[in-house]
């Protein structure tokens, strides 16, 4: 398929080399050149603006950091919707706002264009070996039109639902999931700590008994080794998130008392200089309040 790509940041970049792998012809486009040069060699074409990777493509992918993001590209006279053809796609994979996913799907069917929203779980390492878990959204033709791009690019698609904003809420969830998971790593081993056991020996035993789940094995290393850097996923993307749950919650009157907790942990850790630390790095505000 011609695929225009949208966004090569972490997680992009790897999801376009496997779309090319697969024998797809991809256009791509990034803010910052260098990036999209790098794919250049990979045998992707390069694009001047978000409109040249869309004006010839029959499907549009954007992985981009946040709405703010995903707005600048898409609207204007020089932005996607207008460039891209009648009758084709616009995958949205970036994690965003349910609002703004509602507010595309309706600006796409009016220029006669198809919107699927796909965000995925997976980390950048999962993204470059083709294993990201993928949560598809919308029209069910246009998903099964796509299914070759999110084989090429994941290991299993869910498909949540007809409309697109009913995918971001599934990845809201999950990530709001993962920071519960994060935070109570960070107080579990700050209690460890401050009673003299090793926080990597509380890990061994609890995720070879209790939790044998990657997701613990993952962020429970990172946390008891406090090693934060160089990021999977940064710490201001994460309190992104977490604000994009709160308003998805706010909308539908759902008190979400954890995620509320989580926040103020996110503002600190952003206050001390985090924000490009892996989001695991909010543990160091919780070891901080316990003296450690
Ligand atoms: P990143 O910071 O590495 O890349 C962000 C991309 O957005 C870059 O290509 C950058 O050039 C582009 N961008 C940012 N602001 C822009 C603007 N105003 N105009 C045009 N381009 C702009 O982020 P990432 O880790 O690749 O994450 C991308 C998306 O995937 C985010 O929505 C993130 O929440 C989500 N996500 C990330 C992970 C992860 O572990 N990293 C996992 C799942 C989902």
């Amino acid at each position: 398929m011609k695929v225009g790509f949208i966004g090569l940041g972490n997680m992009g970049s790897g999801m376009a080399r496997n779309l090319i792998k697969a024998g797809h012809t991809l256009m791509v486009y990034n803010r910052t050149r260098d990036r999209a040069e790098a794919l250049h060699a990979a045998g992707a074409k390069v694009a001047e603006t978000p409109a040249e990777a869309a004006s010839h493509a029959d499907v549009l992918i954007t992985m981009l950091a946040d709405d703010r993001a995903v707005e600048a590209v898409i609207a204007g006279a020089e932005g996607v919707l207008q460039a891209l053809p009648q009758g084709a796609v616009h995958i949205g994979m970036s994690t965003i706002s349910v609002t703004l996913s509602r507010r595309l799907a309706g600006a796409h069917q009016e220029k006669k264009q198809y919107y699927l929203a796909a965000p995925v779980f997976g980390r950048p390492d999962a993204a470059a070996a083709a294993k990201l878990f993928i949560i598809a959204a919308g029209p069910r033709q246009q998903i099964e039109r796509c299914q070759s791009l999110f084989d090429a690019m994941g290991q299993k698609t869910f498909i949540v639902g007809d409309e697109g904003s009913m995918a971001n809420v599934v990845k809201l969830a999950g990530n709001f999931l993962l920071t519960t998971v994060i935070e109570g790593l960070a107080e579990a081993f700050a209690l460890a700590r401050k009673s003299k056991v090793d926080p990597n020996q509380v890990l061994e035993i609890l995720t070879a008994s209790l939790f044998p789940v990657p997701v613990y094995k993952t962020y429970g290393a990172m946390i008891a080794a406090e090693k934060f850097e160089p990021a999977g996923f940064k710490l201001r993307l994460g309190a992104k998130d977490n604000r994009l749950v709160l308003a998805a919650a706010e909308e539908v009157a759902v008190p979400m008392q954890m995620a509320s907790l989580v926040r103020d942990h996110f503002l600190a850790a952003i206050a001390q200089g985090m924000s490009d630390a892996d989001w695991a790095a909010m543990a160091r505000i919780v070891y901080q309040s316990a003296g450690l």
